[in-house]
């Protein structure tokens, strides 16, 4: 706890009911605003806010249930969510083992995390907005691999 060099700060989150929670001891390896059809289908939104972090950061409590499908990336994507109130709260990807990425609305404060990019912008919805601030992608960014 007192080790000078762990300085990222921590990060609490649960789902609707709280059956699900978790903590993350570090900073996000990457941050961005994905517009795709699964983020719009699994959020009920017109795109969803995900973190990405080094997977053994994430303490989960709690049971969730896991939904497994192929990406357009080819890559084959698990979702976890809630079993009780179906909140989603982290990804999973066979392109990036070892990471885990956190729905940012999922975090107790959600303004503790920014936005670094927004991907997926070629299917933004007419009525969704996009920061132009924001470096954006038309779907994957170029470079898949982080860290
Ligand atoms: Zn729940
Ligand atoms: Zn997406």
């Amino acid at each position: 706890m007192d080790d000078p060099t762990q300085t990222a700060p921590s990060l609490a989150g649960a789902c609707l009911c709280r059956a699900v929670r978790y903590e993350v001891h570090a900073s996000p390896v990457m941050t961005g605003i994905c517009y795709c059809t699964s983020c719009r289908k699994l959020s009920g939104a017109g795109h969803a806010f995900h973190a990405l972090f080094p997977a053994a950061a994430v303490k989960v409590e709690g049971d969730v249930r896991d939904y497994r499908w192929m990406a357009d990336s080819g890559h084959q994507v698990t979702t976890s969510f809630c079993p009780i109130c179906g909140s989603p709260l982290f990804g999973r990807s066979s392109g990036m083992p070892g990471t885990l990425t956190l729905r940012v609305a999922s975090l107790e404060d959600p303004s503790a995390i920014q936005p670094q990019m927004a991907i997926y912008v070629d299917r933004l919805l007419p009525w969704d907005h996009l920061d132009p601030s924001l470096t954006a992608f038309p779907a994957m960014p170029p470079m898949e691999k982080p860290a």
